[in-house]
């Protein structure tokens, strides 16, 4: 992001408008979106996720139960489009809320192409996270949404590199779902059902 675009997000979450993302503006940003979500918390914490969810999903065994939904404008994921997606069932009419939230935010095609929203980079693929050998990415169980990976790279610095809005973020907070970006300062292409 543009020292611009951090000094209005700063100025948005409430913090020193001093274009330098430190510890500071990445409390802020946190205590920002945590406040968004729902009470209840609608989901757990990633510790527990089989708890709520069930098993996590293997290659060419066991996949978890999913619904399609129908989105409100058309993704591309590796240019094709798609209209609906696959989604764990118990956090698919949040992810609809969540579409039908960044459908109102960004309203034109414009705008959506802006905010890298039109470009889906996958839902379910049972797989082990990229840095562990025994962990299961949160894509296994279906509960994990990837868009615009090629701007918001799992290893780009939020937001001093990566480019995914603040505003889209607070849809999935306002739904209950974790931005990693903001939380984890990398890997901003990727939002979870779990609490942070
Ligand atoms: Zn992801």
């Amino acid at each position: 992001m543009t020292r611009d675009k951090i000094i209005a997000m700063q100025t948005k979450i409430g913090t020193t408008p001093d274009g330098f993302w430190g510890p500071q503006s990445i409390a802020a940003c946190q205590r920002y979106l945590r406040q968004m979500m729902p009470t209840p918390h609608p989901f757990p914490p990633q510790a527990n996720v089989t708890q709520f969810y069930g098993p996590h999903g293997v290659p060419n065994g066991y996949t978890p139960p999913m619904r399609t939904i129908q989105l409100p404008f058309t993704v591309y994921f590796e240019n094709s489009p798609k209209r609906s997606l696959r989604v764990h069932e118990r956090c698919a009419d949040s992810l609809l809320r969540v579409f039908n939230r960044l459908a109102q935010a960004f309203p034109t095609t414009e705008e959506r192409r802006a905010a890298g929203i039109l470009t889906f980079d996958g839902l379910y693929n049972p797989r082990l996270m990229r840095n562990s050998s025994t962990a299961w990415s949160m894509h296994s169980w279906a509960i994990a949404i990837d868009f615009d990976a090629a701007r918001n790279g799992n290893q780009t610095h939020w937001p001093t590199r990566a480019v995914m809005p603040l505003e889209v973020m607070e849809c999935f907070a306002a739904e209950g779902w974790t931005p990693a970006g903001a939380f984890w300062g990398r890997d901003a292409m990727h939002f979870q059902a779990t609490a942070p």
